[in-house]
């Protein structure tokens, strides 16, 4: 019995281990040089002025909301195909959370949906203050008319690129945070590159960059311009807010720092096996993902539907029989409005029916860099036994 293939995993060098075991043997294991270090790192592949660490991006995503002024009486939209982080955030913050459905062909949040619910939204006085569009997959969002709608309708931007570090947008690095106010990345191990948990929030914004620095480390500041008043001696600091403990350690950062080095070459790794994926997948009862021209995907996952009216099976019945087949296939995502918590603030089946078709045929197929081509092709041929008449 061969091992089951995973839908992702991380890749760990040998200089990725060293740079760990360096922070491990110096004077900081938390808030010291890594962090800063890493921060730059990444506003400067991204273009952007302002990187800010912490310990996720569900925290990121947070603190984001939070510095954008999100709280009660206030509403967020996002998508319901993502990560339920992406809709918890506003709850964190006391805002109510509503959900845009997907387009049909690149399964992001949809902009004539968007558009729609926006008029009508307005007539009845009830516009959002912050929209999360979400990169699915790495594909970015139609950020220009998302942007255009947000200058129209006032409503804020938080890109959640979780799944997008080392894609781009119209030739520009995702995470440039031109078409948004704050952009998010995650460093979980399945995504594209890992500090085992981590995130970023990204901005070009400095009074906001400053609000999430502030919010990640208990509300507190040594900064003298931002006291009531002179400091007591040289130990003082003041709370001016209440934050929270987001921060990410130097450990962290030293792994998410070498793992920049190839984070260009994962990403193209993934373009070769989509690629291949795309050729061997033809003829099968699926369809594979489509790529928006606009975009240069960090392809994060790799997402195919079942033609289920060609398939003699059930979406479960093919699931299972590739997950026999030792195939770690996985499903993302369970629309986050028909999770029991959110069919708890009333949101019921039917209210999105893009995203719950979706969810009937989605199969997220095996997709990380070290993904060799024979297993590739195991993938392909259980794929190929599970969806045949
Ligand atoms: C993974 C993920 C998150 C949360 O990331 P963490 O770093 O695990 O907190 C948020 N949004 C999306 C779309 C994700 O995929």
């Amino acid at each position: 019995m061969t091992a089951m293939i995973p839908y992702g995993r991380q890749d760990i060098s040998e200089a990725d281990i060293q740079a760990v075991v360096d922070v491990l043997r110096s004077d900081y294991l938390t808030q010291g040089p890594a962090v800063p270090a890493f921060e730059k790192c990444i506003a400067d592949y991204c273009g952007v002025q302002h990187a800010i660490a912490m310990n996720s991006a569900t925290s990121a995503l947070h603190v984001a909301c939070l510095a954008l002024g999100v709280g009660k009486g206030d509403v967020v939209w996002t998508t319901p195909i993502t990560f339920v982080a992406s809709a918890n955030c506003a709850l964190y913050c006391r805002a109510d959370i509503d959900f845009v459905d997907i387009d049909p062909k690149t399964y992001n949040m949809s902009v004539e949906r968007l558009s729609e619910k926006l008029a009508h939204a307005k007539q009845h006085g009830k516009l959002p203050k912050v929209v999360i569009p979400v990169h699915l997959c790495g594909q970015p969002c139609d950020m220009v008319a998302i942007h255009a709608l947000g200058q129209q309708y006032g409503f804020k931007i938080i890109e959640d690129a979780s799944h997008a570090i080392g894609g781009k947008y119209r030739n520009e690095p995702i995470g440039n945070c031109r078409y948004s106010d704050i952009t998010i990345f995650s460093f979980h191990p399945v995504k594209i590159i890992t500090t085992a948990e981590g995130g970023m929030a990204m901005t070009q914004d400095a009074q906001l960059a400053k609000r999430m620095q502030l919010l990640r480390s208990h509300g507190i500041t040594r900064d003298v311009n931002e006291m009531t008043h002179a400091p007591d001696g040289p130990w003082y600091y003041q709370q001016v807010d209440l934050g929270y403990n987001y921060r990410m350690t130097d450990l962290q950062a030293a792994l998410g720092l070498s793992q920049m080095q190839r984070l260009d070459e994962f990403v193209s790794k993934r373009h070769v096996i989509a690629k291949r994926y795309d050729q061997l997948l033809m003829g099968l009862n699926v369809s594979a993902p489509w790529q928006h021209p606009d975009g240069y995907s960090g392809l994060h996952l790799y997402v195919v539907r079942l033609k289920l009216d060609q398939i003699g099976k059930t979406h479960r019945q093919v699931f299972e029989a590739l997950r026999e087949a030792g195939i770690g296939v996985n499903l993302h995502y369970i629309p986050v409005h028909l999770q029991p918590y959110y069919a708890g603030l009333g949101f019921e089946a039917g209210y999105c029916p893009e995203a719950e078709q979706y969810y009937a045929e989605a199969i997220s197929l095996p997709m990380y860099p070290n993904l060799t081509e024979a297993q590739q092709d195991r993938v392909i041929e259980a794929l190929r036994v599970a969806t045949s008449k």
